[in-house]
């Protein structure tokens, strides 16, 4: 069952790079699973030491090329955050995140009437969006914990 499923992931990543004339290879689908499996939003350094222990050849910068590959096809997005490491996610749908400011880890934050959030921002006239993030900032769970000890 669950190689049918990875199966058919895979074949759809295949259909992705395709579309872009990006080649399929083993270690994308490497840096893909891995992403697939994670819900941290990694960075490319986390995913780098995460996908070298299986793939002993691979190299950093190839890391960043098949994530740029990933996120070209639309099979992952990008979080960048000014100067700090961009984090990759599976997800490519609308939706937002959570911060924490101590350990640095990115949750996934569910839309909830996300049109009605829009309507209470007063933008200049004639800035029209084309796309918007929300972002919550704060001190994980985990974090929290450790401080109390
Ligand atoms: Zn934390
Ligand atoms: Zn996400």
């Amino acid at each position: 069952m669950e190689n049918e499923e990875k199966k058919k992931e895979t074949g759809a990543l295949r259909e992705k790079l395709d579309a872009r004339g990006a080649h399929f290879t083993r270690q994308r689908a490497a840096v893909y699973d891995y992403l697939r499996q994670v819900d941290h939003h990694p960075t490319a350094d986390e995913i780098y030491l995460a996908v070298k222990s299986g793939l002993p050849k691979i190299s950093l910068a190839t890391v960043y090329k098949n994530l740029e590959a990933l996120v070209d096809c639309g099979a992952a997005s990008k979080l960048t955050y000014g100067d700090a490491a961009a984090r990759y996610d599976i997800r490519t749908d609308h939706h937002f995140h959570s911060r924490c400011r101590i350990c640095g880890k990115i949750a996934d934050v569910e839309p909830v009437r996300s049109d009605a959030l829009l309507g209470l921002i007063d933008l200049q006239a004639g800035f029209s969006i084309e796309n918007w993030r929300i972002e919550v900032i704060g001190i994980c769970l985990k974090c929290k914990e450790i401080r109390r000890d």
